[in-house]
């Protein structure tokens, strides 16, 4: 049984203010914090400032004190239903997403089992355990996350699993200082800025230039098996007047598709581009896909977490993979149909943090609680390495 609920300010990576949900029950008391994104897709679900979040609490304090739930889909049927809105504006996306986590573990707590088997029991009975995603590690900010000129918001290195997460960290952590030594020179600089993913954010003009310089990381360690490269354009960002600002020029989505497509030629290591296009650009996201067969193209601000979206867009073959970002669509149980449903149409899952990020390593048991095909979780340094840390602890438990 809830005996009480509580909602503190707490901040993320970027110093922002941000809130952390704690639930109380007989067996303790299970915290939970969201975090934030600065490239946000417009039909996210509303997050409220701590001033409405504190307001948001005192309401379902109300309704949740004294209550026993026997699901987190009954518990976050409740939430909504208390909000009431399409886009949980009246509550807030964060504060039922807070509440949704904490109660999760406190179910799992009650139960004796870990979170992801919880949520895997739940939402994934038909799921296989033994599957482990690859690592997107973004060792290049630029866009929105970095004032380095590029118009590419992140350029990722893909570590494929092996026996052990423990490697294949020491691995991306081994590129991702190796790259820094190269950059230092490139630049002539003696300390490198950092984005806010923790990947380097240096002044670099060529779009290209990051892809070839992964590229040469991989090359000259043989590691076309292991390793691979992906990119999240967060086209919106650069979208402007019905053209794409790219490269210092403003291109058509025709003409964009085309850069596209030569970058894929140019680099046989170029597995997945993230929202290569505007997120109303459905034709160029449709048009790539055609083009590039195999290659992942994945939906994150075309998407956003939403079951309803995933469908729509692999049913015009928009997509061939998907971000899912629990914060997007504001609970638990929303955030695992948009895993079921991906699944459900072959689309492949990418389960990732966002660029204010907590310590709260929560997606890591989503993950895996899911089978999912990828965790998108920054560069393996800083306050990112909560998430890295977990995949261990996670996977290997
Ligand atoms: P965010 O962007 O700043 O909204 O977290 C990350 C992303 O676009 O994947
Ligand atoms: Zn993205």
């Amino acid at each position: 049984m809830i005996e009480k609920i509580g909602i503190r300010k707490i901040f993320d990576s970027r110093g922002e203010p941000t809130v952390e949900c704690a639930i109380t029950t007989d067996r303790g008391s299970f915290r939970a914090s969201v975090p934030s994104g600065k490239s946000k897709g417009a039909r996210e679900t509303v997050s409220v400032d701590f001033a409405a979040a504190e307001r948001s609490t005192e309401t379902l304090r109300k309704i949740l004190a004294g209550k026993s739930f026997s699901s987190v889909r009954e518990f976050d049927e409740v939430l909504r239903a208390a909000d009431g809105t399409p886009d949980k504006s009246k509550l807030g996306g964060n504060v039922m997403l807070g509440f949704s986590m904490a109660f999760s573990r406190a179910r799992a707590e009650e139960k004796g089992i870990s979170l992801w088997l919880l949520l895997r029991r739940e939402f994934f009975s038909d799921t296989e355990d033994g599957r482990k995603p690859s690592i997107f590690a973004n060792l290049i900010n630029g866009g929105a996350h970095a004032a380095s000129g590029l118009d590419i918001q992140e350029y990722m290195l893909v570590v494929r699993p092996g026996e052990r997460y423990a490697e294949d960290i020491a691995l991306a952590s081994d590129i991702y200082h190796s790259l820094g030594e190269v950059l230092k020179k490139k630049t002539k600089s003696k300390a490198l800025p950092l984005g806010d993913e923790s990947g380097y954010a240096v002044p670099l003009a060529d779009n290209f230039l990051p892809i070839a310089l992964l590229e040469k990381e991989i090359a000259s360690r043989k590691l076309g098996k292991k390793c691979s490269i992906a990119l999240d354009c967060a086209a919106s960002s650069f979208y402007r007047k019905k053209a794409y600002m790219f490269g210092g020029k403003a291109l058509s989505s025709k003409e964009l598709l085309g850069v596209y497509v030569d970058y894929f030629k140019k680099c046989k290591y170029l597995c997945a581009i993230e929202d290569p296009f505007a997120e109303n650009d459905e034709e160029g996201f449709s048009a790539l896909v055609s083009k590039v067969g195999g290659k992942w193209v994945v939906g994150d601000d075309l998407t956003t977490t939403s079951a309803k979206r995933i469908r729509q867009m692999a049913g015009k073959k928009a997509i061939s993979a998907v971000i899912i970002k629990p914060n997007q669509i504001g609970t638990v149980s929303e955030a695992c149909d948009a895993i079921a449903e991906a699944k459900a149409g072959k689309i492949k899952t990418i389960v990732s943090h966002r660029s204010g990020e907590t310590e709260d390593a929560f997606i890591i048991s989503l993950a895996r609680a899911g089978g999912v095909d990828g965790v998108k979780i920054g560069a393996p340094a800083h306050e990112r390495i909560s998430k890295f840390n977990e995949l261990i602890r996670v996977y290997e438990e």
